[in-house]
């Protein structure tokens, strides 16, 4: 059987254990995955460029485990009240094929992004970075406040979104942590100004330029989520040209990341060699670091992982008969019979096939 987790299961989970612990441990196994880079099976991902939007396929495995994330990327669906971002993910065991989990992951995807970009600052961002701007207060803006405060201790976030609605669904979501202090700008030039960190999380099918050089100061580390698609940017050219530029996957990212701007040799770095410690992040107090962040199916595969054995842990969600599973596997067949019928033909009705069959029935657990 295999474990189908719903939005609801992922909520539960999330409000039990808190959501910046959940952030925090996930991006424990982002990091991890990251650290074993050669042992997975890399490719970028299959995207479908439609009218306004784009559907793409992220598989990646390693010996044991194969993941896949279905995720679209629409941003004039808030118009008609639907998410920009709606995705759903599958773990599955490589030695048979089986998968084990089968989940609801547009949530998960926000948790994920968040924990990663919290991640990359960790290795990128001063040390005393405490303060962010973050420009684009939608879907995934929350998110990455909680990982940032989280992981890097960020107590100080200057908002700024060209829908007033959307800061104030922000301001109003966060009001309770009392430890962070939420700044509304008028403009994004105003909220990245005096910026340790700068978070770009906007949506517009469009080469934006969110970001212009003459609002960079030196030192910041710039975590830009919002340009991941060909045609897609955020930043002008000359920020990436002034910075350190750090990627996830570097033939995805060439395709869909800020960089595609920039000529296919401009330097960058796989985030894989900076966690490692086998080269530098940030270089020297002074520099620009940014993470020109796309989303890479290695992050998926973790937060699969790590829901994996949360879930398993907790016994969260549901067992449902999504493969069939007949006691001769050679006889698929009988599940396009009528029961009465396949039973019959059943010849060794046998205890043992009654006791598959009700095993193959979707058992609820509890939460
Ligand atoms: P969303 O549509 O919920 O929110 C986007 C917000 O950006 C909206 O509130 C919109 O008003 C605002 N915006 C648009 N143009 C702006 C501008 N010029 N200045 C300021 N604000 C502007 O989308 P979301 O789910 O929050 O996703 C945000 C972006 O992040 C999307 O582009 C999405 O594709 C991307 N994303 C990236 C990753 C990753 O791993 N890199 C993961 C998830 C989402």
């Amino acid at each position: 059987m295999t474990r189908y987790i719903d939005v609801s299961d992922v909520r539960k989970l999330v409000t039990s254990i808190g959501a910046e612990t959940f952030i925090t441990t996930m991006a424990d196994y982002i990091r991890a995955d990251y650290l074993r880079w050669n042992e997975f099976e890399k490719s970028a991902r299959v995207a479908n460029h439609v009218p306004g939007g784009v559907i793409e396929l992220m598989p990646t495995s390693d010996s044991t485990l194969y993941g896949f994330k279905y995720v679209n990327g629409h941003p004039k669906n808030t118009h008609v009240n639907m998410l920009t971002v709606m995705a759903f993910g599958v773990l599955a065991e490589v030695e048979s094929g089986f998968p084990v989990l089968f989940s609801e992951f547009t949530i998960m995807t926000a948790l994920r992004t968040a924990a990663t970009s919290a991640l990359v600052a960790k290795a990128l961002a001063r040390p005393d970075a405490r303060s962010m701007a973050l420009i684009g207060n939608g879907a995934q803006s929350e998110f990455q406040v909680l990982a940032f405060k989280a992981i890097l201790g960020v107590n100080e976030v200057r908002v700024f979104d060209i829908d007033p609605a959307a800061t104030d669904k922000l301001i109003r979501n966060l009001a309770g942590f009392k430890d962070l202090k939420i700044v509304r700008a008028a403009s994004a030039a105003e909220a990245v100004r005096g910026a340790d960190i700068v978070t770009t999380a906007t949506a517009d099918k469009t080469n934006a330029t969110i970001l212009t050089p003459d609002m960079i100061e030196p030192g910041m580390h710039i975590n830009a989520v919002g340009g991941d698609c060909p045609g897609k940017t955020e930043l002008h050219a000359d920020v990436l040209r002034g910075a350190r530029v750090i990627v996830e996957f570097e033939p995805q990212t060439r395709i869909e990341g800020d960089i595609q701007q920039l000529p296919a040799d401009f330097p960058v770095v796989e985030l894989w060699r900076v966690l490692s410690g086998e080269v530098a992040g940030r270089q020297d107090a002074a520099q620009v670091t940014v993470f020109d962040s796309v989303g890479f199916a290695l992050e998926d595969f973790s937060a699969l992982r790590y829901l994996r054995d949360v879930t398993d842990a907790r016994n969260i969600g549901e067992h449902i008969e999504l493969i069939p599973a007949p006691l001769d596997p050679k006889n698929l067949y009988q599940f396009v019979v009528p029961a009465t019928a396949a039973a019959t033909a059943t010849t060794t009705a046998t205890a043992a096939s009654v006791a598959t069959s009700t095993a193959q029935q979707p058992v609820a657990l509890t939460a």
